[in-house]
């Protein structure tokens, strides 16, 4: 028994200072993971708690790599983000236990088609139009816990064309790293290839044609994404 056609390659990300890649089996997001951010989308984070959604795997963007405006939106929106890289599966994962189950930690941008994911939730419908579509998850190189340690604290912000747009510290998360772990292994067998991008702090806004972002946390460097003409 053959397959009919090729798909290519698994999805995958660069681990910094390294030839090896990480493949990537689902990508998780976190939606509403910052109080500030939870009230510019007009949300009480004590009412409305942080919550899950996915991309699909092969949405990533590699470090440098341009993305197209994308179809059918009038309102395209940066949103900076940590990334986790599970390396040790596993399901009702202990807070406690969650550190021993992350390989890495990447800068990634939830890519996000706003007009389309605003709509959606004010109709009570999916938000895959708006923030599952494709090169919708550019990531960096994935820096390992083993040579690099845990990502705590430190500041995350993203400049667009030179002038910061979000700025924020990894402190603010409502639900911190390990608790992201663990709450969303309640929900899914968590696996290796796993990535989880956990979050965007306030400031989200547009971009165009021809726009430079620049996404950075302490201890990760930088991601550097433009928009094509
Ligand atoms: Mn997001």
């Amino acid at each position: 028994m053959s397959a009919i056609f090729d798909l290519g390659e698994r999805p995958a990300v660069a681990i910094h200072n390294s030839d090896d890649v990480y493949p990537v089996r689902r990508i998780y997001c976190v939606g509403r993971n910052y109080e500030a951010h939870a009230r510019e989308m007009g949300k009480d984070p004590q009412r409305d708690p942080p919550f899950f959604f996915t991309k699909p795997a092969d949405s990533l963007v590699a470090n440098g790599v341009d993305v197209p405006y994308p179809p059918r939106t009038e309102n395209f929106h940066h949103e900076i983000e940590l990334v986790i890289a599970i390396g040790k599966g596993g399901r009702d994962i202990n807070v406690e236990d969650a550190e021993d189950h992350i390989y890495g930690y990447a800068v990634g941008n939830d890519l996000t088609r706003r007009d389309l994911q605003l709509a959606a939730r004010e109709q009570g419908r999916p938000w895959d139009t708006g923030k599952a579509f494709d090169l919708s998850a550019p990531i960096t190189a994935i820096y390992p816990v083993a040579d690099n340690g845990h990502i705590r604290e430190g500041e995350i912000s993203i400049k667009v064309n030179g002038e910061i747009r979000q700025q924020a510290d990894i402190k603010d998360l409502i639900w911190n790293v390990p608790e992201i772990v663990a709450e969303l292994s309640t929900l899914f067998e968590l696996q290796p290839g796993d990535l989880i991008y956990t979050g965007t702090p306030a400031g989200v806004g547009a971009v165009e044609r021809g726009d430079l972002m620049e996404g950075y946390i302490a201890g990760l460097g930088t991601l550097t994404t433009r928009v094509s003409e």
